[in-house]
């Protein structure tokens, strides 16, 4: 968790009404978890920030319960992972029996079908309409580790060029492909070698203006790729079809798919970062979609799992065979009990239709979030697709970030029992991740809630 997300400070005496969906019995955080978080401090590396000092019991649906029996709407899905619940119970129930059959073989050891049944999955459902090949892993910056060290077996080639706003994870290769310094970089160099960022057409804070951000944005990267690195010395361009971490920004509409006619035209492998925005968060199965963009790889994780810690690289057939035999893998790589969670987590989403609710979620909660913009000099922006929505805070000259605000209405929330999340280069921005099988009330309470925050300010 991010250091720049808001912390509670559990000001509100919580009272239960009846009426609402969330049952407030304590203060958030309540007196057992204020003492949880104290003797937590005594044992646990202080290198992990908290969000909301706040320990969770169990989980119904889309609200979490706490150790103090208060029950909290959850607008933030555990960054983004339980989009089908926390405790779904199709989930639950393929993660029992298996968890039954085998834990564990190691799938370099000896085979089992469930890894075979993910990748043939990932091959049929990602963009792209050509022979793919899937490889599983356990997190996403792993994921991000092999697509980058997939594109240079293939391309024999050493660049990676990135994103301004970027965030591809935590590892050495990862966090410096990603763009922030405090809290993901800073005392951690030095960094790794051979990372290229170029601005992303982040159309909110274009300079020239909007209209002009997506055409200038690939501008600057064709001409740092051809000038600086050279074409030939680029093994991939990665991307994220909308920018997590990095505040929600979608960038411009021709952007993604500008980048990837360059990329082809120069052989240079394009990896869509789709980790946080697979899997029906953004009111298509993948954002690369709505982008009409085929990347050459996808990674994926987060979503994918239903909780469970899995990972992948899809893509091309002749890029992922690319690797040498033995050259890629991890021991825990696609372990049986998270791809019986991935199958099952697929099945529900398909089952569900979570794509038709992603685009439900957006219908009811974009035109609210946009009516912060009109009613608020703090709110600059709404932005976002499908169940991936945010809005961005500045002062009061419209455009200056404002990450006080940020900070002042998530503390509101996550204090009124809406775990909310902030996110941004410049922690300006409160994210909506809620699950996908939230309810239109929950939903709708939870944004009063962010609506009284707003108007608090
Ligand atoms: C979360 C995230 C990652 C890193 O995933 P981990 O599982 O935390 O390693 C990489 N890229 C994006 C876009 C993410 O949102």
């Amino acid at each position: 968790m991010s250091a720049d997300t808001a912390t509670s400070t559990g000001t509100s005496t919580g009272t239960s009404t009846g009426t609402t969906v969330r049952q407030l019995k304590t203060a958030i955080p309540g007196p057992k978890s204020r003492e949880l978080h104290a003797a937590r401090e005594k044992q646990v590396s202080s290198g992990f920030g908290i969000t909301s000092p706040i320990f969770i019991d169990h989980v119904e649906g889309s609200l979490l319960v706490d150790v103090d029996g208060n029950k909290l709407i959850d607008f933030a899905s555990g960054i983004a992972v339980t989009s089908v619940g926390a405790a779904n119970p199709t989930v639950a129930e393929a993660v029992a029996a298996q968890a039954k059959l085998a834990t564990h073989t190691c799938f370099m050891v000896t085979e089992y079908q469930g890894f075979v049944d993910v990748c043939e999955k990932l091959n049929q459902l990602t963009p792209g309409d050509f022979d793919k090949r899937s490889a599983l892993f356990t997190s996403g910056a792993e994921a991000i580790e092999n697509a980058v060290k997939i594109a240079r077996a293939y391309t024999g080639r050493p660049a990676i060029v990135v994103l301004d706003h970027a965030y591809h994870g935590r590892t050495h290769l990862t966090m410096t492909m990603t763009a922030k310094n405090v809290p993901y970089k800073q005392s951690f160099g030095p960094f790794a070698g051979e990372v290229y960022r170029t601005p992303n057409a982040y159309g909110f804070r274009w300079p020239s203006g909007r209209e002009h951000a997506a055409a200038e944005a690939l501008a600057a990267l064709k001409e740092m790729v051809l000038t600086q690195i050279g074409a030939g010395n680029v093994a991939c361009i990665v991307a994220e079809p909308i920018a997590g971490e990095g505040g929600f920004i979608a960038p411009e509409p021709g952007f993604l798919k500008g980048v990837q006619d360059f990329a082809r035209e120069h052989g240079i492998v394009f990896v869509a970062d789709e980790i946080q925005t697979g899997f029906a968060r953004t009111g298509t199965l993948f954002a690369s979609e709505f982008e009409g963009i085929e990347p050459d790889l996808i990674t994926t994780a987060k979503a994918l799992g239903g909780g469970m810690p899995i990972s992948a690289v899809t893509g091309r057939a002749e890029m992922m065979n690319a690797a040498p035999v033995g050259g890629i893998g991890g021991t825990y790589a696609g372990n049986p009990v998270a791809c019986a969670a991935a199958l099952a987590t697929i099945e529900v989403i398909e089952s569900e239709d979570l794509v038709g609710r992603t685009k439900q979620i957006e219908s009811i909660a974009l035109p609210r979030l946009q009516g912060l913009v009109e009613t608020s000099p703090y709110v600059g922006e709404a932005r976002g697709r499908g169940a991936m929505l945010a809005i961005e805070f500045v002062t009061d000259d419209g455009i200056t970030p404002n990450p006080d605000a940020a900070k002042k209405v998530a503390a509101h929330a996550n204090s009124s029992g809406v775990l909310t999340l902030t996110c941004g280069t410049f922690g300006n921005v409160i994210r909506l991740l809620p699950p996908l099988v939230i309810t239109d009330e929950e939903l709708n309470e939870g944004l009063d809630v962010i609506t009284e925050g707003v108007k608090a300010l």
